[in-house]
């Protein structure tokens, strides 16, 4: 156990002034054609600038939140003080958090990754604090991370199957309560497990299955060394200093990167949400250092996905990416239930989507973020107190929502962190104005030059086409609102104070509204949801999803119903979140994922 770096004064004011100079435009950023259609990435807004008013986004947000909160230190504590020899009071956890020294990967399940989710938590935290400004929160990350400093051990790395997991979700969540909780010992708490760590991870990005701690069993090869960069990047970005960007260097997947970038899917077999998760580790590359290639493997990376995803915009079924035009994925509708690892997948895609939609301003990232969070994440079942979790989304023809097996697996650490993002995904800017990405009911709230400015989405989207948009303004200030118009949304329309709005209104692209804005002034987008169908893949046309703009619709049945295109093209609305498709026989009700309960349905339905 090495002891902790003393940061002086100085250099943590030098910190503090890095921090803002890593969130403004590296001056390398390059513009070429093709790839980018803005000037400079896209810059997000805090986490305190955007309140949602969502029902459905606010009580996932609410119900994760209320969890970590009731969650004691000492159980949260209690595998880094095992591990580390310490004495380790209080209640086991319990599941994938608990620690078992005689643990067996053949026959246990509660033991299987120690304390693996305690950096997300206070990563979520972090974040919930900064939507909330909840004192009690910013306390609780506080005393965590005072906590876990005591326990830092090379021992807790050494008995672990996942340190690089661990250590890149420690960094996680010390640069999320540096930054957003404003822990004056973040970073030091971060030297200190960096240095702790760094003996213990293989030195460069090591694949999945490959042996590298001589005498291990092959569970022993499953950690995640190769999706540390990104959070290395961003430390480096908050201003913890070079070492986390020569770091970042260190861990890139080249032996993944260089193939994808090349326009070769280096898919076929590999874990899926890992190395969806490496792509943001390329972004991030492409961020900080400005080279490329990395840019090149993450485009490419998303278009060899959406290939093979499925039309809710999940993928990866039993956890595994595939070749390109297999059958793979059309099988896995029969022979398995678990296709979509969902609150990991989802936050991994969103992070991906948000990256690239920054960089490039290409509108169809934005799509994709917004299929994913209707179709999977936002109905996931809810985390509960005693670590039940919503783990695969299920696309079987014989599908159901169920809790997973496993207590606090991973997807209980990354959906907290999900939910704390909707409203930093839903507005980006520019110097030029701003960009509404996702349309959820919120208020975003930001100032141009010495304007105070907001901006106010209602309306039920996606159950009713129109979004109604009002400013305020504290004098009259002019920039330009650019609104994602869905690549579906043929026909959308666009009006200002009543009339008509004159700018071109383009399906798969963003419209720009550029005026003088004054206080009251209003926008109504119509986004005209076109019902149409999807098939699983080309060789299988027969094969639909049902979509109603982002939203598949789920046929809620147990027997398998004849029925036509043209029936399913002709569903009719008939309760604010139900459709009925007339079929030959009795009609066939489709509901959105959000409003399963635990009722069989299917995704896809054969059609004659
Ligand atoms: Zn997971």
């Amino acid at each position: 156990m090495s002891p902790p770096r003393k940061i002086s004064r100085r250099k943590f004011v030098q910190s503090a002034s890095l921090l803002t100079a890593g969130l403004a435009t590296p001056a390398w950023f390059p513009k070429f054609h093709g790839v980018s259609n803005v000037d400079q990435p896209l810059r997000e807004f805090g986490y305190g600038d955007v309140s949602l008013a969502s029902e459905l986004h606010e009580r996932q947000l609410e119900q994760t939140r209320s969890v970590l909160m009731g969650l004691h230190e000492d159980s949260l504590l209690k595998p880094f003080r095992q591990m580390g020899g310490q004495p380790a009071p209080g209640d086991e956890l319990g599941g994938w958090y608990q620690y078992d020294p005689n643990y067996d990967w053949h026959t246990f399940d509660a033991g299987f990754a120690p304390a693996a989710t305690f950096g997300q938590w206070v990563s979520a935290l972090a974040r919930s604090y900064a939507i909330t400004r909840d004192r009690k929160i910013r306390e609780k990350v506080l005393s965590l991370n005072r906590l876990y400093a005591e326990t830092i051990s090379g021992d807790f790395y050494v008995k672990n199957r996942f340190p690089a997991y661990c250590y890149d979700k420690l960094v996680c969540g010390l640069i999320d309560s540096h930054q957003l909780a404003g822990d004056p010992d973040a970073f030091r708490i971060l030297e200190h497990t960096t240095d702790t760590a760094l003996p213990h991870l293989p030195g460069k990005a090591v694949e999945h299955g490959t042996s590298w701690r001589p005498g291990t069993d092959e569970s022993w090869t499953w950690d995640e060394s190769y999706t540390i960069p990104e959070n290395l990047f961003l430390a480096y970005q908050r201003g913890a200093g070079a070492r986390y960007r020569a770091l970042g260097s260190q861990y890139l997947n080249d032996e993944y990167f260089n193939p994808l970038a090349e326009g070769q899917c280096a898919f076929a077999g590999r874990h899926a949400y890992s190395h969806v998760n490496a792509l943001c580790s390329a972004m991030q590359a492409y961020l900080t250092l400005g080279n490329v290639k990395y840019l090149r493997a993450a485009q490419n990376g998303f278009d060899f996905l959406a290939a093979q995803s499925f039309a809710t915009g999940g993928w990866g079924p039993d956890e595994t990416l595939r070749a390109p035009n297999s059958n793979d994925v059309y099988a896995s509708l029969t022979n398995t239930h678990s296709s979509f690892e969902t609150p990991c997948g989802s936050y991994a895609h969103f992070k991906l989507t948000r990256y690239l939609l920054r960089v490039t301003g290409d509108s169809r990232y934005g799509d994709s973020m917004e299929r994913v969070m209707y179709n999977t994440v936002l109905g996931a079942k809810p985390l509960l107190p005693d670590g039940k979790t919503f783990y695969y989304s299920d696309y079987n023809f014989e599908g159901r929502k169920v809790y997973s097996n496993h207590a606090w697996p991973c997807c209980s650490g990354t959906l907290p962190q999900v939910v704390a993002d909707y409203g930093i995904n839903t507005y980006f800017r520019d110097a030029r104005g701003i960009y509404v990405n996702l349309y959820i009911p919120s208020t975003l709230r930001w100032t141009e030059g010495n304007a105070s400015l907001s901006l106010s989405q209602k309306g039920s989207y996606p159950l009713d086409s129109l979004v109604q948009f009002e400013v305020t303004a504290s004098r009259p200030v002019e920039f330009g609102v650019n609104f994602r118009i869905p690549s579906w949304a043929e026909g959308a329309s666009i009006s200002v104070n009543g009339k008509r709005a004159s700018e071109p209104v383009i399906a798969g692209r963003f419209a720009t509204l550029r005026r003088r804005w004054k206080r009251g002034d209003h926008v109504e987008v119509d986004l005209k949801l076109a019902q149409r169908l999807e098939a699983i893949d080309a060789r299988h046309p027969n094969t639909v999803a049902l979509l109603c703009g982002p939203l598949v619709l789920f046929a809620i049945t147990d027997t398998p119903q004849a029925v036509t295109r043209q029936q399913l093209l002709s569903a009719n609305k008939v309760g604010e979140q139900k459709w009925e498709v007339e079929t030959a026989t009795a009609p066939l009700s489709m509901l959105p994922f959000t409003a399963i309960s635990d009722e069989q349905y299917s995704t896809y339905l054969v059609v004659s």
